[in-house]
């Protein structure tokens, strides 16, 4: 077996990394953790740690690691059948199997569910069929996309563009010219502190139908949205927010699009974040808690008045052009089956409200009072603390001062991993939908012990 040493030499001069700063990860000055083993919702590393996983990977691990009956799925598909493509009206017991369950669970006016293999690739499907839609209704000149600041929706070409955070722009020449950002539902971050969460919701209605106005109703295709911004900070939208955004897109024929990769399976405590806040997309994008991660498959849901266009459009036009070798993939399917069944069988969608309730009012009881935190957020299995310079004047850090990233190490020394959010000190918490309430009391113990020893006591 390599050591350690050699394993960490291999790493730095052989494997590119996402999201990573390259030259300090190749010059040996950034952290490195080579991960061995899950078990539930903690993780083990090649130094002897064994760390509570409070981001369950990217949000991702919702079962919680180690699950032997996903395990054995994956072998018995892989024995089976590991591979046969999907064009042209080819399955396997897996794929169909999965895409009845998905049809299942989905809200009621959504009519079919096409699979890839992660977020991204599923909000280019949906960009793509939105365009297609169009063209067949003969309303070419109606493309461009809206999206909000903030919003995170992958990081492809057109994925990338949708995002609404500098880092995923900056020098690549992003974000293309169809994808037009609106304001991040963000009411902590209000313009004016003397709104209310109504005059702040009235506000991002307007600032949407300035954008339309200028940019003309009969250019916009689609809005994309998060039912709760993820990435971009864990914030959950004000009250009445999607109601007052579907009425402004349906009256210009703007289809919705839920980004529903992070939310999607359970995470709010709801089975899909659209039934949670009453939004009716025309599509939904789902990955992550599909199959835990377990293996990478995505699901690309359509509504009914979008499948009956694509159906109109093969038929006037032939075979949808659009699929890859791996769309459905049967190993994929297997795991996502196993998955949704655990899912049921051990009651984690309402384990995420409850459990997810406890770390919440914990948080706000533990960190709520602390003269540096400005918020404790959160829904169901998502929860945010965001730290302030000042939070009377709500005057924030400096990004220099890292403060956000400063509190997540201390935790990481107390043994819990958190997320510092790319923008803003932002403390993310997103943990396998199956944790108990001791594993969410450890949380609230190591973030409070994390920020008095970062910030100080900071008694309100
Ligand atoms: N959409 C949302 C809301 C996400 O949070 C993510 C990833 O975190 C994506 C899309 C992109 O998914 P992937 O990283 O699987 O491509």
């Amino acid at each position: 077996m390599l050591t350690n040493d050699e394993l960490a030499k291999w790493d730095r001069e052989s494997f590119f990394h996402p999201s990573t700063h390259l030259g300090q990860f190749a010059r040996g000055e950034a952290a490195q953790r080579i991960v061995t083993g899950g078990e539930g919702v903690f993780i083990t590393d090649r130094d002897g740690n064994r760390l509570l996983d409070g981001f369950a990977g990217l949000y991702c691990v919702n079962v919680g690691y180690g699950r032997p009956e996903i395990a054995q799925a994956i072998a018995d598909q892989a024995k089976e059948l590991a591979y046969y493509h999907a064009y042209a009206g080819h399955g396997s017991e897996a794929n169909i199997t999965l895409a009845k369950m998905v049809m299942d669970r989905a809200p009621d006016h959504m009519a079919r569910v096409y699979f890839g293999l992660g977020g991204s690739d599923a909000n280019e499907t949906n960009i793509k069929l939105v365009w297609y839609y169009n063209n067949i209704l003969g309303r070419p000149e109606k493309k461009k996309i809206i999206s909000r600041w903030r919003g995170y929706h992958g990081s492809g070409l057109m994925t990338g563009s949708l995002t609404g955070l500098e880092l995923f722009h900056k020098k690549f020449d992003l974000p293309l010219a169809q994808v037009i950002h609106t304001d991040a539902p963000y009411y902590y971050h209000r313009p004016d502190l003397a709104m209310s969460e109504a005059d702040f919701v009235a506000h991002c209605v307007a600032r949407l139908e300035d954008l339309i106005a200028t940019e003309g109703a009969d250019t916009i295709a689609a809005f994309i949205g998060e039912p709760v911004l993820g990435t971009g900070g864990i914030v959950p939208p004000p009250e009445g927010y999607w109601p007052a955004i579907q009425k402004v897109l349906d009256r210009h024929e703007i289809l919705l699009i839920a980004d529903e990769v992070v939310t999607g399976f359970g995470r709010l405590g709801s089975m899909f974040g659209s039934d949670h806040y009453g939004m009716k997309p025309d599509l939904i994008t789902s990955a992550k808690g599909l199959t835990s991660a377990y293996a990478p498959l995505s699901a690309s849901i359509v509504g009914q008045r979008m499948w009956d266009v694509l159906m109109q459009g093969t038929d006037e036009y032939g075979v949808l052009g659009h699929g890859w070798t791996y769309s459905a993939h049967p190993i994929g399917a297997a795991a996502g089956i196993a998955n949704l069944k655990l899912i049921d069988d051990l009651g984690l969608v309402q384990n995420a409200a409850e459990v997810g309730a406890h770390l919440l009012a914990g948080m706000r009881e533990a960190v709520g009072g602390h003269a540096h935190v400005g918020e404790v957020r959160g829904e169901g299995m998502l929860c945010a603390v965001e730290l302030v310079a000042d939070r009377d004047r709500r005057r924030f850090f400096e990004a220099s001062e890292t403060m956000g990233a400063k509190v997540v190490a201390a935790m990481l020394k107390r043994g819990v991993i958190a997320r510092a959010m790319p923008q803003g000190d932002i403390i993310g918490l997103a943990p396998p939908l199956c944790l108990s309430r001791e594993e969410a009391d450890q949380i609230v113990t190591v973030t409070r012990d994390a920020i008095v020893e970062v910030l100080g006591p900071g008694s309100a």
